[in-house]
């Protein structure tokens, strides 16, 4: 059809001429050959894969020519195109509209040949793209006459180099974001973050034992769950968030523009709060299994965090940072997640806690708080234990828990162990002086057991101080006793030997063996306060401590509740038989001067939580 056309109406006139002065004698010859001439041209035109275009230059965008292929590609007829100035840019992709008009006015009024890409949308919706080149026609005095183009479809090409650019920016087997497209977006990210104040986290993502997936199942199969992993976590992640593949079985998730400030007053800022919501969406999103050749597989990720700008300022910091963090969350067991600047911070509380506790063993700057041990008949304070505490720089206590075992590892417990011993000393003289004989019982850890001084490291400063080793009970733990139970049986005997009396702690929570027990020279079972709490409600809870107190029974021993924090609890135990106990119903651990006080105040009846 473009073929049978007509010449479109406004084609300017002398366009396919010369130009130039000629006789009449020769007129006619050449106006043959011309239309011959103009004939083909226009058959080589309209064959080109190409649209062509004339336009004049006065009126800027009004077309005078264009050539029938148009049509074909745009479903436009030549007809309408030249009538209606405005039509090309009315078809103009709107991306492009801006670019491309100021490409041709700008080209149009100069004198080099220009070239300027657009996208045009066809009559049925189709997107083609162009690639127009154009040059300015002048009269012989240098006047702009036309501007003529050749607009050519490069729509194939188009998609070819989209093509290429995805897979030069994505994982080929998953369509996730790759390395590469990753640290691009970061930059872009940061740069933003920096202008915005706002925050961004990189969230490094390790699969799990991946390995072995891949060793059992083989390759294909590994890939086949990556791809639908991949899916997971898209799912699993906002649509501003990136997902990119690292490489193998590791992901970067990028989460950008995120607010600082802590979603809740005084709480985690916002950076650690997404990146905890995103970890738990993961880890949620990984908890189907997968399937692989009907077999059910579940997968579990280790996630580090690393925020900006806490925990570094450029992209390459942030990766690194971030994989630290996954690496030491690796190491707590699989499947967890750290930020890394908790991870950072717990190795830098380590260091200056131990500095700290070196300087404390230095000045000896502890305290011992006491809690009441009570007749649970009669609701009376017959004894009380010590427990350490540690003032910090705060004004707080840290609790035993939280420096004992580093102080094990240090090797200064032993130090820590002789100090005890002295202030028990020290504070039985005043309580004494104030008029009151109080048995005392106290902690023994792991490592001052085998201290081959240990006995005569207790006894010494109870004869210098004048005590009488008989209200002086060594608590050591279950465990403790039954790690090597025929060494500790020579120790508790030395002891006993001495006068000192002994108590088993934490009892229910190792695995102790009877026969053991019964030899040992144990005074008193201290039954662990995990058993005791709900145990008027918890039948498992209630048939174990009732067993415990009948074994202490039968083996002669003392049964003492840990941890009795109701008046239930308290009742049930005490009608099974159940003679001592100490927790915070009766009394917390309290300071010496305190516990004066306190028995000078009563008889001790039910003394409510004075606070330690
Ligand atoms: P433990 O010997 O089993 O001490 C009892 C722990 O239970 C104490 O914690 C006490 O405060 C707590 N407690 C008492 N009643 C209740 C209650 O009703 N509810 C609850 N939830 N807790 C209660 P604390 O003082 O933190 O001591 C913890 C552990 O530290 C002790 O456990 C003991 O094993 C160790 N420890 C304490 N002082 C020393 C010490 O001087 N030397 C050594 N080596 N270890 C110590
Ligand atoms: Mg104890
Ligand atoms: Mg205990």
């Amino acid at each position: 059809m473009p073929d049978e056309q007509p010449p479109p109406s406004a084609v300017p006139e002398g366009f396919f001429t010369t130009g130039g002065s000629t006789s009449d004698l020769d007129r006619d010859a050449l106006e043959a050959r011309f239309l011959d001439l103009e004939s083909r041209y226009r058959g080589l035109i309209d064959h080109l894969p190409a649209i062509v275009y004339i336009d004049l230059a006065e009126r800027q965008m009004a077309t005078a020519y264009v050539s029938p292929q148009i049509e074909d590609l745009l479903g436009i007829t030549p007809q309408e195109y030249c009538a209606d100035a405005n039509l090309w840019a009315s078809v103009m992709h709107p991306d492009d509209r801006d670019g491309a008009i100021e490409a041709y006015k700008t080209g149009a009024a100069g004198s080099q040949p220009f070239t300027f890409e657009y996208r045009l949308i066809a009559r049925d919706g189709r997107t083609v793209w162009f690639s127009d080149s154009a040059i300015v026609i002048n009269d012989e005095n240098g006047r702009s006459l036309y501007i003529q183009g050749v607009m050519l479809d490069i729509t194939d090409r188009k998609a070819a180099e989209e093509e290429i650019s995805f897979l030069a920016f994505h994982d080929k087997l998953t369509g996730l974001a790759n390395r590469a497209m990753f640290d691009e977006m970061l930059d872009l990210a940061l740069a933003r973050a920096r202008r915005t104040e706002r925050g961004a986290a990189v969230i490094s993502l390790d699969l799990d034992n991946f390995k072995l997936i891949d060793d059992s199942f083989g390759h294909e199969s590994a890939n086949t769950l990556l791809v639908e992993l991949a899916e997971r976590l898209r799912e699993a992640t906002r649509d501003t968030d990136l997902v990119a593949r690292a490489g193998g079985d590791e992901f970067l998730v990028l989460l950008s523009d995120i607010d600082p400030a802590p979603p809740v007053p005084g709480g985690a800022d916002g950076a650690s709060v997404a990146s905890e919501a995103v970890a738990a969406r993961v880890q949620q999103a990984l908890a189907a299994p997968f399937e692989s050749h009907g077999t059910e597989l579940y997968i579990t990720a280790t996630m580090g965090v690393a925020a900006f700008p806490l925990d570094g300022d450029s992209s390459a910091t942030l990766v690194k940072n971030a994989d630290a963090a996954m690496l030491r969350a690796k190491r707590n067991g699989p499947g967890g997640f750290l930020m890394h600047a908790t991870a950072e911070a717990d190795a830098l509380t380590k260091l200056s806690l131990s500095t700290r506790l070196r300087k404390a063993v230095q000045d000896r700057s502890w305290m011992l708080h006491y809690q009441p041990l009570i007749d649970l008949d009669s609701a009376k304070m017959v004894g009380v234990e010590a427990l350490i505490r540690w003032p910090d720089a705060t004004g707080g206590l840290v609790p035993p828990n939280d420096f004992i075992p580093l102080a094990e590892e240090m090797g200064l417990i032993d130090a820590i162990g002789d100090w005890v011993v002295e202030e028990i000393c020290r504070q039985d003289a005043l309580w004494r002086d104030g008029g009151l004989e109080m048995d005392i019982a106290f902690n023994l850890s792991p490592r001052q057991l085998w201290h081959p001084e240990l006995v005569n490291k207790i006894m010494q400063p109870l004869l210098d101080g004048g005590v009488d080793p008989a209200k002086i009970t060594v608590e050591i733990t279950e465990s403790t006793a039954m790690h090597d139970p025929d060494r500790t049986l020579v120790i508790l005997e030395e002891m006993h030997d001495r006068g000192l009396h002994l108590a088993i702690d934490d009892f229910g929570t190792g695995y102790s063996s009877l026969s053991r027990l019964r030899h040992m020279p144990v005074d008193v079972l201290k039954i662990d306060r995990s058993f005791v709490r709900n145990v008027d409600g918890d039948r498992d809870a209630a048939s174990m401590v009732s067993a415990m107190i009948a074994l202490a029974s039968n083996l002669g021993m003392t049964a003492l509740a840990e941890g009795i924090e109701t008046v239930g609890e308290w009742d049930f135990l005490r009608d099974r038989g159940c003679e001592l106990g100490q927790g915070f119903h009766f009394a917390r651990p309290m300071t010496g001067a305190d516990i004066l006080a306190l028995h000078r105040r009563s008889s001790l009846r039910v003394i409510s939580g004075d606070a330690s």
